[in-house]
């Protein structure tokens, strides 16, 4: 399909003044912008009707597949306000490969990669006054669902692709605070086979039992192990592992097709590896893991991500002993990468990866 995004203004956007408000404090996922990115695609018709226009409420039939049989993906970037004033965003083309690759799991049409692309450019284009400066960043929310009118089960044959926009909050203020996580014991998030390597809403549906159970248990995420032998880690409900040994090397879970491959996961591989340390990605055992930050072999221990980028996990709380990492605190290698990192999306580090995608 030939580019031809229509852009409908919003008649009515937040006044400057209140916008400003809002982005004072704005938290993650509460405040959004004045647009809204659309596609429609039918199997009649193809991908077509690109165009952002106001953001309102959806009218959709309660007979829409997607509010019975959860066909529904989507991915999340940001896009940052750079040191030299400029704009750009992170890696756009790997969120656009990875919504393909989770909407062929999902029996979904593949969107092409120049239209999720473009339809990002053109709702930050228009909504670039709510792209916080600072520590903030606009996160934006691509999404496609089933939006066909009917019961039978089936892959749907019209599809409602989004992306809406929300300005975010430095997620460390004050500084990086180790989580303490939660092994979940019952529930497990993926089986081989099935969608744990798709980024699709249900997912993270048949996850919040166990982060429900981990909130009850005082901790603030849920790791999951493997579903057979319920003993390799496998990561958290939204966000990778790595385990940082005494000899600066990092380990990592491989992708076996249960774990979601995260962009911010590839990212800290390449930084870590550009810096010299070893990196491997293989299965590591909850026993093995409790038994190395026991004997001090394991020093550090971080969840990543693109909401938080690097968060450290000081504490594992689970039915067969508890354990801290490292005294509980944020090691020097999470530090490290974690700055490494936010300081190429923030341009205030060369981008040898060209990973930014900077916007006109
Ligand atoms: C999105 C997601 C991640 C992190 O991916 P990033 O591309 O780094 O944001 C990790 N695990 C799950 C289950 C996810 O949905």
């Amino acid at each position: 399909m030939p580019s031809s995004f229509r852009f409908d203004p919003n008649a009515s956007p937040v006044a400057s003044t209140d916008r400003a408000e809002r982005m004072i404090d704005p938290g993650f996922g509460r405040v959004f912008t004045d647009h809204m990115a659309v596609i429609r695609f039918s199997d009649a018709d193809g991908w077509h009707d690109p165009h952002v226009t106001a953001r309102a409420p959806l009218q959709i039939d309660p007979a829409s597949s997607v509010l019975h049989y959860a066909q529904e993906i989507f991915e999340g970037l940001k896009a940052y306000r750079l040191e030299d004033g400029g704009t750009a965003l992170f890696r756009p083309d790997a969120n656009a490969r990875r919504f393909q690759d989770s909407a062929r799991r999902l029996a979904m049409p593949e969107l092409p990669e120049n239209l999720f692309i473009e339809s990002i450019e053109r709702l930050v284009d228009a909504d670039r006054d709510w792209i916080p400066g600072g520590e903030g960043a606009l996160y934006l929310r691509p999404f496609m669902f089933a939006s066909e009118v009917f019961l039978g089960v089936k892959p749907a044959a019209e599809y409602l692709y989004m992306v809406i926009a929300s300005s975010v909050g430095a997620y460390w203020k004050g500084g990086m605070r180790p989580i303490t996580v939660w092994v979940s014991r019952e529930h497990t998030r993926a089986a081989a086979g099935g969608t744990g390597a798709a980024k699709c809403g249900g997912n993270y549906a048949a996850s919040l039992i166990a982060q429900k159970a981990a909130i009850a248990e005082g901790c603030d995420q849920v790791v999951f192990l493997d579903a057979i032998d319920r003993r390799w880690v496998e990561e958290l409900g939204g966000m990778n592992l790595f385990f940082v040994l005494d000899d600066g090397t990092l380990v990592t879970p491989p992708l076996t097709g249960t774990i979601l491959p995260g962009i911010t996961r590839d990212s800290l591989i390449t930084l870590a590896r550009a810096d010299g340390l070893t990196v491997r990605e293989e299965p590591y055992a909850i026993d093995q893991w409790r038994a190395d930050a026991q004997s001090g072999r394991l020093v550090e221990a971080f969840a990543c991500g693109t909401a938080a980028v690097v968060t450290p996990v000081g504490n594992v709380k689970d039915a067969e002993g508890d354990f801290a990492i490292g005294g509980g605190g944020t090691g020097q290698i999470t530090q490290r990468l974690h700055q490494a990192l936010n300081a190429i999306q923030r341009g205030t580090a060369p981008d040898p990866h060209n990973w930014l995608h900077r916007l006109g």
